[in-house]
């Protein structure tokens, strides 16, 4: 293989144990696998995930939940992005649970569902501070009762999401969203109108407020082993006594394509950014920003080759890049190359391939391209 995604199955069942531990026996725990699961692979992950104790598939858009069922998951699959009008049929046809927030597709789920002779399990969101999806907690109590008159739906769930939980300490604003969120559901109680299953819960919010749990909790970023944001690890720390610890489940690794001596004074690369300052060798790998190497690592990034740091030289390409190996010798073209894990003693993070690329580590993931393999290694015998 010319470049691929190595999946830690292991890394996965530990960090979803940790999730369970931190929700207890209660809580559903959500995997979420939209975007191609963070970039790790969708079918892989789903199947680890719920093979190590997932009880729900979390997904942005009804394609990815047709993927999931294509592949045999039974699993509740919760549809979390938009779902254009002309694939509500799909959602009833595979059993999928869409969250939805305007009454006139759930009318008109509604009318596809029952012509079906189907009843769909819908979840609500509701603005709570984000401003993003939401029912304005005037509305809900009218549309959980259009709801519970229509034929074809049923409202099941009950849903929110943090604006400002990962960026900060502080966590102030998310507990104020989630008063918000407690008396929309206390509306709902009142007036008879319940959703069964209530979830605001990501990652964070699962790792430090036990308050947000209630019947679920969708996580993506903590599942893949990675911190949503030094600030929430920091907090972690403070919060308990014991250390949390994540292991990160991806590695990414290419291979040298070419090596090649390059005299002093010579320029590597597009745009003759970098110049040679002695007699250098220069590895050339067979990845570039189409593969999702950003283009903003050129010159700033390492990679390990031999456990040792090759870093970066001249721009990122689309399909190649070129690192200096002047200081690691016997070296031959097909040898291992990591852009992302541990070779040796040392390792690269996707915090720091983050930082270096000026994105944060869920752009970063989810960046690197589909069609590279995905391949699942440490797993159970
Ligand atoms: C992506 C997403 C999550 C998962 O967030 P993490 O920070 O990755 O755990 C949860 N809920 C919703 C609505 C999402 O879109």
């Amino acid at each position: 293989m010319l470049n691929w995604v190595e999946i830690d199955a292991a890394a996965l069942r530990h960090n979803l144990g940790v999730f369970r531990e931190r929700l207890g026996s209660g809580p559903l725990l959500g995997a979420v696998v939209k975007s191609n699961a963070y970039g790790h692979g969708a079918a892989p992950v789903a199947a680890l995930a719920t093979r190590f104790g997932a009880d729900w598939l979390c997904v942005n858009h009804v394609d990815e939940g047709l993927a999931l069922r294509a592949e045999g998951h039974q699993v509740p699959i919760l549809v979390m992005g938009y779902t254009p009008g002309d694939r509500l049929r799909d959602l009833v046809r595979n059993d999928l649970r869409p969250v939805l927030y305007d009454l006139a597709p759930i009318e008109r789920l509604a009318e596809v569902a029952a012509a079906d002779g189907q009843t769909v399990p819908i979840h609500l969101k509701v603005e709570t501070g984000t401003h993003r999806q939401g029912i304005p907690a005037s509305e809900v109590v009218a549309i959980a009762t259009r709801i519970r008159d229509l034929q074809g739906v049923r409202l099941e769930g009950l849903s929110s999401h943090f604006a400002n939980i990962e960026d900060t300490t502080d966590h102030g604003y998310a507990l104020r969203q989630l008063e918000t969120y407690r008396s929309i559901d206390a509306q709902l109680r009142d007036a008879d109108l319940a959703a069964p299953i209530r979830h605001t819960a990501c990652s964070a919010a699962a790792l430090l407020l036990e308050s947000t749990h209630l019947e679920l909790a969708r996580v993506g970023i903590g599942m893949y082993g990675v911190w949503p944001s030094r600030e929430t690890l920091v907090s972690c720390r403070e919060l308990f006594e014991t250390e949390i610890e994540l292991h990160p489940v991806m590695s990414w690794k290419t291979r040298i394509a070419q090596i090649r001596d390059v005299p002093e004074g010579e320029f590597v690369g597009y745009g003759c950014t970098y110049r040679t300052t002695r007699a250098s060798r220069i590895a050339v790998l067979p990845i570039g920003y189409h593969e999702g190497y950003r283009r903003s690592l050129s010159g700033v990034a390492h990679v390990l080759i031999a456990g040792r740091r090759a870093p970066l030289r001249g721009r990122i390409c689309m399909n190649m890049s070129m690192v200096d190996v002047s200081d690691i010798p016997a070296l031959s073209t097909d040898d291992e190359v990591v852009l992302l894990g541990r070779q040796g003693d040392d390792r690269i993070t996707v915090e720091q391939l983050s930082e270096w690329s000026g994105t944060i580590p869920y752009e970063f993931l989810t960046g690197i391209h589909s069609s590279l393999p995905r391949v699942v290694v440490n797993d159970l015998p």
